[in-house]
This record gives C-alpha cells, structure tokens and sequence, in this order.
C-alpha cells in the first residue's frame, strides 16, 4: 500500500501531531524567507492542504523554485492549523519536487481565467477548482446511475459504437470508413465501393443504443446502455455536443406511465445522491457561477414532476402572450425556448410532455388511437430544455412495418429489429438521458463544454 495519503482523508482527520504524506500540485505558494506557506491540492477534495515549511530546514533554492503548478512530495507532521477554514495543516520535513512549473509560462499561474480561455487549455483546465468540481460530480453521476441500475436488476447492455445502420433516426451520422479518401474503390456507376471497406459496407458511430438495446429487453426483460453517441449535425448550441454520452434504459412489460415513473424516479435519484455526496463541490459552484443551484437541486427532489399532454402543451404556449423566435403551433416541434418557458415559467416544476405528432418523433413509438399522435415523453428541465426523450415502443408488426414504408426507411437495414415483433413480441418501452445536460443540470454550469473533458464540437477536436 502507498503510503501517501489523499488530501480528503487528511482534512476530515484530527490526528496532529502524526506523521504523514502527501503528493499534489501547488495551488499557491506565499511567505517570505524564513517560511513558505505552500497551498496543494490532490483532486480529492475541492480544498487545498496547507504545507508550513521552515526554510532553515530546506535548501532554499529549491524551496525558491517552487511555484504554482509544480508537483510535490510532501512528508510531515499534521499540526493545527491557525488559518482559518482549514483545521489541520502539515508541518514539513520533507519536500521532494516531482515537477516544477515555469512561472512565467504556466498557463494557470493566475486565478479567475475565463471559461472560454479555460477551454483552450482542455489539457491543464483539470486542474482548476471548477473543473475539479466539475469532474468529481461528473465521476459521482455516473457512478449513482450504474448503483441505481444494478439495484433496480436491469442489466447494463454495451451495444455497438460501430453501426451498421443508418436508420437509427436520430440525427446524422459519422462515417467510419478505412477507404483512401483521395482514391476509394469506385463501383461501374461511379459511386463509392463501400463493398471494399473494412466491414464489407458502410458503417457509421452510432447515434443512439436503442435499437439493440430493445433487442436486450425482449430477453433480460430489462437492460440499461451508458455509452457514448455520436451526432454530426450542425449544432452550434450550449446544450448539444458531437460526441456525448447517453444512457438508454429499455424495459420489457413498461408502458409509457411506467416509463415516466422510472425516469421520474431515475433523476430524483441522481440529484439526491449529489446532494448527498458531493455538497463540498456544489456549495463551490453555488457560490461560483449559480446561487441557485443548491435550492434547484432540492426541489428537484421534492417537487412531483407535471405530466402533461403535447397539446395542452401547445394551448399554453399559444395562450402565454410570448413572443417566441420560433412560433407554435399544432405540429411544430417544440425548442428550447418553449420547453424553458413551460418548466420555468408556468409551472416552475419539471414537466413531461407526451403524446407528440407522429410527424415530429422517430418511427420506433407507439402510434395512439388517433393515429396523429406517438406514446412519447420528454422530460424538460429547468436551464436545460429536454433532458430525457423516450415512449413506449410500436410492438405491432403490421404498424411498425407500415411506419417504416411510410418514411422510406430502407428495410435491408433493419430486419432484425422487426423480427423481434414477430417473435415474442412484447409491449415495451425506455427512453435516454442525455449524460452532459444532466451533469450540466447538477452542476450549475451552463456550456455543455464545460462538463466533459474533450468536447468534441463543430470545428473543434483539438484535444
Ligand atoms: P434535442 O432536440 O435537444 O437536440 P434530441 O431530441 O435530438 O435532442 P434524442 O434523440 O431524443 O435528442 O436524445 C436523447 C437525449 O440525449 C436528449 O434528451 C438529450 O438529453 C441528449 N442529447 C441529444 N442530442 C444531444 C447532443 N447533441 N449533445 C448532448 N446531448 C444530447
Ligand atoms: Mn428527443
């Protein structure tokens, strides 16, 4: 075992007078020259450590080389500490520099730098204390949904990343080809000769993990994916990435009330585990950028989400006097700005709007009696717009079939996933979150590029 220990630990300890070690990164460094008084922090905690040293006891060189950024080895005596909010700090004996951090190029030298600089250095913006904040959160969603899942006894499905399908209808498509793009294999009527690629055809990344996550649920009864997914559309907003992560719960059995209570259930969940487990990092962000969020997070929590029908949806809408920039009308499909005004206005509750036009929603929902409208549900979110997009699933063959034809969905491509209402077929629903815009929702922040590492967006892969 090692025998550094995290930062986390050290604070919540009222061991002094123990020896003990620890390794970080400089935050800041101050004092003068009898002692430095060197701010680290580990990533295990949002606040920093306070190392004491006496410079008499240290080649004062080294100590004078050290600076915010650089990397240590710290042991020492834990000590009470004088500052104030902290309540232990290490006395040090001995300092090991892994790595220093020229001052006068280290991009984090300063404080307050802002996001959209932030961005531009997606490989040092880890360690700043929002991205720290950020992450941490990020590590503990994914970890609360996983937990939530597995106590439910749904059964995490991986479905390709690699589709063969470009039928999934959920958005446009990145191509996944081995081809020499200056010289592909040309077919006699001059098209490309996908038959020569490496799958013997065209493949794309995937847009979503439903279709074969279905295959799952008319098996295991209930499934759950949580992958990423891939949309090459044209998106330039807050809210929407190139590459995001989703999951998509599938249940065997679930019709669409059923389906609302899991995910009503499902985000409760979430939202309570943060609140629960991660309060150091969101009063952080509260104080930071939302002093909202903590209140917002709570009555997540406590407030019955606002079920409601596409139409009543709309009346509101045309009722409210709003000047939208998009306007409504029976059919439309809704955006952002309509979704917001609804949760934040009307209602000031999370809402779930079912019952959409056909027209507007995937080829894969339920048709309802007058054959105009799907069994779909969105879930709105205060500052997010639609963070959940589900129904209950067309089991029908005949209907399915016919919906497919309609939209000239060519059939090659998804046999399969008909011959599954053929075979056993069974009533079905599910319905996919969207990981960024929840992590967004917990967080406060409000550019979905700042809550995954690597955001992949139009023009931009740098990292
Ligand atoms: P929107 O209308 O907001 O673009 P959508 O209806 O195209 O979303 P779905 O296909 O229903 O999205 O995907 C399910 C969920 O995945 C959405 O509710 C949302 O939370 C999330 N999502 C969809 N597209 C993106 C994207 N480009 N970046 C990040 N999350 C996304
Ligand atoms: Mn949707």
């Amino acid at each position: 075992m090692q025998r550094r220990e995290k930062i986390r630990e050290l604070l919540k300890t009222g061991d002094i007078g123990r020896e003990v070690e620890v390794k970080g990164w400089v935050r800041t460094k101050r004092g003068n020259n009898k002692i430095a008084f060197i701010a680290m922090n580990d990533g295990s905690v949002i606040h920093n450590i306070q190392v004491v040293a006496d410079i008499a006891n240290f080649d004062a060189e080294v100590i004078k080389s050290i600076s915010t950024g650089a990397c240590l080895r710290v042991t020492g005596v834990l000590a009470e500490s004088m500052g104030k909010g902290q309540s232990v700090e290490i006395q040090a004996k001995e300092i090991e520099v892994y790595g220093l951090a020229d001052s006068s190029t280290y991009p984090l030298q300063k404080k307050g730098h802002s996001l959209e600089f932030l961005r531009s250095i997606a490989h040092l913006r880890p360690r700043t204390n929002t991205f720290g904040a950020v992450f941490r959160i990020r590590h503990a969603l994914a970890f609360a949904i996983h937990n939530y899942f597995n106590e439910m006894g749904f059964y995490y499905l991986h479905t390709p990343i690699i589709t063969g399908s470009d039928a999934e209808g959920a958005g446009e498509m990145f191509r996944v080809s081995i081809l020499d793009p200056k010289n592909p294999p040309l077919k006699k009527n001059g098209e490309v000769d996908f038959s020569e690629d490496f799958f013997g055809r065209e493949t794309n990344l995937t847009v979503s993990g439903q279709l074969e996550g279905e295959l799952g649920a008319l098996a295991l009864s209930q499934i759950y994916t949580f992958g990423p997914t891939f949309r090459a559309e044209n998106s330039n907003t807050p809210r929407h990435l190139a590459e995001f992560w989703m999951i998509e719960p599938e249940m065997a059995f679930y019709d669409i009330t059923d389906n609302m209570d899991l995910a009503e259930d499902f985000l409760k969940y979430l939202v309570k585990y943060i609140l629960e487990n991660n309060m150091d990092d969101l009063e952080f962000l509260n104080k930071m950028y939302d002093n909202e969020l903590i209140e917002r997070l709570k009555s997540i929590v406590s407030d019955e989400f606002v079920r409601i029908g596409y139409t009543e949806a709309i009346e509101i809408l045309e009722k409210s006097g709003k000047n939208f920039e998009f306007p409504v009308k029976w059919g439309v499909d809704l955006q952002s700005e309509h979704e917001r005004y609804l949760v934040e206005q009307h209602f000031n509750k999370p809402v779930i709007l079912t019952d959409y036009p056909s027209e507007i929603k995937a080829f894969y929902m339920k048709q309802n009696e007058d054959r105009k409208t799907v069994r779909a549900m969105d879930v709105l979110f205060p500052r997010i717009g639609e963070i959940i997009g589900g129904s209950q699933r067309e089991e029908n063959y005949e209907k399915l079939e016919g919906r497919i034809k309609e939209l000239g969905i060519p059939m090659k491509d998804l046999w399969w996933y008909l011959e599954t209402r053929k075979f056993g077929s069974a009533p079905h629903s599910g319905f996919g979150l969207g990981f960024e815009r929840m992590v967004l929702f917990v967080t406060g922040m409000s550019n979905i590029r700042d809550v995954i590492p690597f955001p992949r967006t139009p023009k931009n892969a740098d990292f």
